[in-house]
């Protein structure tokens, strides 16, 4: 049985001064893998005060030298994306096609923050006024669980390529995933206080760095609950915040779209990191002339996303995350059918065979009204609503009749439609044909999605301030 006791404190491993211990249990079996001591706030003002002697320092370092620092990382994380996939895939679930993909992208995303600093002014001057970027200070990076090493590299990269330092408070579902990703940070052999880590409970981890007076920016992705009571208590001391949230993404389907690629790719988006994804494209629009056809081809599609032991290769859906998040998935898919969706394919239960871990069937729900339960609310798994639309009007109007604003796909074959549809949808990014990704693009939402963006110059200026000095 594995323990961690320890929190990663000015460049040293430093024994936890919490005393609540928590079970960390693999969601593939039900067993118990491992014990966690959980941080306390005790924890996490060691953490701000270590990183608030290193901003003293760091914050005055040149664009020259934060870069080195960013290729470090970028070395050290990418030795490791098999030994940080393993984990992922024993503690967290992620299927391991998944898994090795985000782990890959979390070790890119240094030299993207690297790229997109070189690219950043950080001072523009006119007559006699000069106007630089300064980094703002601390930054409470706060992360959720379901793609652990990927968000603590990009907060990090972002933070660091800004010139903060920071206090990293993962996901107390994550331990193991996080302790593996500090091994290699500690390998980069930062300046001390650059990067602390204290994993603990958000309520008690969290909160004191939402208040703490030494903390600038809360940089948080996570559930829309959490991140209102963020900006509302981080108002307290005048937090800047980047809060990235929750999603209901739409998949715009056009009349004129080829079903045997759109359907695969539909699928793919709606199942992605088994559903447990913030950008999941989880309510397709198809137009009513093609709504039989599309059935038929969700049918004809299913084999290609079986669902089972995430370690295997030909696996598409893992388990979630815990036994209550697999409950959760559990109570949508029967309120589904009790407002009236029907199942195409999947429903409630376990899949046969994997009853001991937390699976649940992917689903895909059709007559589906955009005003019921399924459709409104992020679910966080494996199901798929169905959304029949009569004009393309209709279709845009569905696409933003949502309190979030993530993420959104546009699949046809004729382009500039698709481009025209694309630029009338609120949302922070919207792909057109396919789950396409670009590290310098913004990624962040519109209305309850969020605030701020991430990546590229877009996430480093989030920690910057300008200051303007006039002679
Ligand atoms: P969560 O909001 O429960 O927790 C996220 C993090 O916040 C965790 O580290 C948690 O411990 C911490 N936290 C909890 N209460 C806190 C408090 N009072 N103060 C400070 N911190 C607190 O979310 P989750 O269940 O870990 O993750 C799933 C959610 O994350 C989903 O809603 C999903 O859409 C969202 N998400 C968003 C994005 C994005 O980029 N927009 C990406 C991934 C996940």
């Amino acid at each position: 049985m594995k323990t961690i006791s320890q929190h990663y404190i000015d460049g040293a491993f430093v024994d936890s001064h919490g005393r609540e211990v928590m079970e960390i249990v693999n969601p593939t079996n039900g067993k118990v893998i491992a014990r966690e001591t959980l941080a306390d706030e005790e924890d996490a003002r060691l953490a701000i005060a270590a990183a608030k002697r290193a901003f003293a320092t760091f914050g005055r370092t040149t664009k020259e030298e934060r870069a080195k620092i960013l290729r470090r990382l970028h070395e050290v994380v990418s030795a490791s994306v098999d030994h940080l996939t393993d984990v992922m895939v024993e503690e967290y679930g992620g299927t391991v096609r998944f898994s090795r993909l985000i782990v890959e992208a979390g070790a890119s995303v240094f030299l993207a923050a690297e790229k997109a600093l070189q690219e950043l002014p950080l001072s523009r001057s006119w007559g006699t006024t000069t106007v630089t970027w300064e980094p703002v200070g601390v930054a409470g990076l706060i992360t959720p669980w379901n793609a652990n090493s990927f968000f603590l590299s990009a907060k990090l990269a972002s933070a660091l390529a800004a010139g903060c330092t920071a206090v990293i408070k993962p996901s107390e579902l994550s331990a193991l995933q996080t302790q593996a990703w500090i091994e290699c940070v500690h390998e980069a052999k930062l300046p001390k206080g650059l990067c602390n880590v204290v994993t603990g409970r958000g309520d008690v981890v969290g909160a004191e760095l939402v208040r703490n007076p030494d903390v600038a920016k809360i940089s948080f992705t996570g559930s829309v609950g959490v991140g209102k009571s963020i900006m509302r208590d981080g108002a307290a001391t005048m937090k800047r915040v980047t809060l990235e949230l929750g999603g209901k993404s739409p998949n715009i389907l056009l009349d004129d779209v080829d079903l045997d690629e759109a359907i695969p790719r539909a699928l793919g988006i709606a199942f992605l990191n088994s559903g447990q994804a913030c950008a999941a494209g989880t309510r397709l629009l198809v137009p009513k002339s093609r709504l039989d056809a599309v059935k038929q081809a969700i049918v004809d599609a299913m084999p290609a996303f079986p669902v089972g032991d995430p370690t295997d290769p030909k696996t598409a859906v893992g388990p979630m995350v815990t036994e209550k998040q697999c409950e959760r998935v559990q109570s949508y898919i029967r309120k589904g059918i009790e407002e009236g969706a029907e199942v195409l394919v999947g429903g409630e239960g376990h899949p046969k065979g994997l009853e001991a871990g937390h699976f649940v069937k992917p689903t895909v729900f059709v007559n589906v009204s955009n005003d019921m339960t399924i459709a409104r609310e992020e679910i966080f798994g494996p199901v798929l609503c169905v959304i029949a639309y009569g004009t393309e009007q209709d279709a845009i109007r569905i696409a933003n009749d949502t309190t979030f604003g993530l993420h959104a796909f546009v699949s046809g074959t004729n382009l500039p439609r698709a481009r025209r549809v694309a630029s009338q949808i609120l949302a922070g990014r919207v792909a057109i044909n396919g789950m396409l990704d670009d590290q310098q693009a913004p990624f962040g939402g519109f209305k309850h999605s969020g605030i701020g963006r991430e990546f590229g110059t877009f996430g480093i200026e989030a920690f910057l301030e300008p200051r303007a000095i006039l002679e």
